[in-house]
């Protein structure tokens, strides 16, 4: 197990971080989760702009230029034994000699970078969907940085597994903003919704992908808030994410999703859009563009 840290490639077992770091002590830290196929990073570029904008948010310097973290990734894909990897990478504001709130001087961030399976939901899962429950948005004001802050998505996402579902969408004064690892699409009448971008979700790169890809085939789409009271109205729900890719969403509080034939089951829409995403990752990786 080879993993990456502080400018050095190393076996997991030698990789020591100070217990000291900031990011173990207040969770002062930005990470990104990249998807790669085969061997290929899917959307570097674009994440490796969002962990910009997460550093920018909490007022860290980038350690790495673009051009050095397309290297450290690539070289960390050399390095692990999976074609299909999620390279998980997180910087933290460095190891001080004492505990204090305020930002240290002279500190080095800590880099930290690692490869594991990329497990994308098979053909079962994707025929039968997921359980999810709704729970209220009780996270921070600035849900667009990706921060190593995740106790709040952490003990969301447990009331799910504790209702035996795989997703927790959350609900703040009375709107959808996403799940609590994921981002949330909903198909009435044709028409595919979902949240606009704000200090209240993270932009999703999935997110990004979907969009583009429905308004490039035709599909109407509206970018707008959701009620909470849409969701059990929906004709399909689909949570999106790096790792989930378009998953449909079947049952929602003990209660299913859709209606008449289709209730409880994952919708056409979904499943052409699921068929979209795969057409396109094919075409980016054999076009070696990404
Ligand atoms: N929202 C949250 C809170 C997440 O943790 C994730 C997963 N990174 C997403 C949305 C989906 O983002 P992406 O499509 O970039 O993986």
């Amino acid at each position: 197990d080879i993993v990456y840290l502080n400018g050095q490639f190393l076996p997991l077992a030698e990789a020591k971080v100070s217990p000291l770091d900031r990011g173990f002590l207040f969770a002062d830290g930005v990470y990104e989760v990249i998807p790669v196929y085969s061997r290929q990073t899917f959307r570097l570029d674009e994440h490796l702009r969002r962990l910009q904008a997460s550093l920018d948010g909490i007022r860290l310097a980038n350690p790495l230029s673009t051009a050095q973290w397309q290297a450290r990734v690539r070289e960390m894909i050399g390095h692990s034994p999976f074609d299909d990897a999620q390279i998980y990478l997180q910087v933290t504001r460095g190891a001080d000699d004492k505990r204090d709130h305020a930002f240290p001087t002279g500190v080095a961030p800590t880099v930290f970078m690692f490869a594991s399976p990329l497990v994308t939901p098979d053909e079962n899962l994707r025929r039968l969907g997921v359980g999810a429950v709704t729970a209220v948005d009780n996270r921070w004001l600035r849900c667009d940085l990706k921060t190593l802050a995740l106790l709040a998505n952490v003990l969301l996402r447990q009331q799910a597994v504790d209702h035996g579902c795989a997703e927790t969408i959350l609900v703040r004064d009375g709107f959808v903003t996403e799940g609590s690892a994921s981002n949330l699409f909903l198909v009435k009448n044709g028409v595919l919704v979902t949240p606009p971008k704000s200090h209240l979700m993270l932009p999703g790169v999935t997110y990004d992908v979907v969009l583009d890809l429905a308004v490039r085939h035709g599909v109407p789409t509206e970018v707008r808030e959701i009620l909470a009271d849409e969701l059990l109205d929906a004709d399909e729900l689909w949570m999106t994410s790096s790792t989930k890719e378009v998953l449909a969403i079947t049952r929602l509080d003990g209660r299913l999703v859709g209606h008449g034939e289709g209730a409880g089951k994952p919708g056409p829409l979904g499943e052409q859009m699921w068929r979209w995403y795969q057409q396109f990752k094919n075409d980016v990786m054999r076009a070696g563009r990404d």
